[in-house]
């Protein structure tokens, strides 16, 4: 294989000589508009199926768990909801990239997105909670989104049980989305014992 030298320029010869007029050359923007925009005061309307949030139908997700296989950023995570056959998937703000990969790959078409792609936060602990995302059926957010056209994340305030585990999203339309995690992961969530004698008991009479 034949050898590739390379060669190195002199420092003297790439250095670009001092100058004392290109530093004030910046002030010329102080009169300009600027390109930024000040969120969440200001938006911008987004591009017609800009990638934003995930939407998802709780009836047509099969569990198959296929978003949480292809997600770069592993920000998926197969969570176990009270009165669900199947694990349906929840998202992680924190990670997530928008690439949207997840809702190309859903078989069924359960996971879909809206426009809407602002979400802020002071970093107060009850905020971060918004980050964890088990997405509402997309009839609800394009509610929200059309009746507000802000662009902004469609719960207000997130509250966790955590003895209960109980879910409660508080939507801006003044609405509640309640639910109860049973637990993560693919497998369904091995029940506590008194959850199984309490269900030992309904079958007996049952019988
Ligand atoms: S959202 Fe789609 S890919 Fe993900 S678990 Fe449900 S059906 Fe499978
Ligand atoms: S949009 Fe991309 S990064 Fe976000 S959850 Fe889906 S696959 Fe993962």
């Amino acid at each position: 294989m034949e050898e590739v030298t390379f060669k190195i320029a002199q420092e003297s010869k790439v250095r670009k000589k001092p100058s004392f007029i290109k530093p004030w050359l910046g002030l010329k923007y102080l009169f300009k508009k600027p390109v930024t925009i000040k969120i969440p005061y200001e938006t911008i309307e987004p591009a017609k199926d800009y990638r934003g949030f995930h939407t998802l139908n709780w009836k047509t997700c099969i569990g198959c768990n296929m978003c949480g296989q292809i997600c770069p950023a592993r920000a998926i995570e197969m969570t176990w909801i009270e009165g669900e056959k199947r694990p349906h998937p929840k998202i992680d703000y924190g990670r997530c990239t928008f690439c949207q990969f997840c809702v190309e790959v859903c078989p069924t078409g359960a996971l879909g997105f809206v426009e809407s792609y602002m979400l802020t936060t002071e970093w107060k602990e009850e905020e971060l909670q918004l980050f964890d995302w088990v997405p509402i059926p997309p009839e609800k957010f394009r509610e929200i989104q059309e009746a507000h056209r802000d662009w902004k994340f469609p719960v207000e305030r997130m509250e966790f049980n955590k003895e209960t585990r109980e879910v409660t999203y508080h939507l801006r339309d003044g609405t509640e989305f309640r639910f109860r995690i049973l637990g993560y992961g693919l497998k369904p969530p091995a029940a506590k014992p008194a959850e199984k004698k309490e269900a030992e008991k309904s079958t007996e009479k049952q019988e």
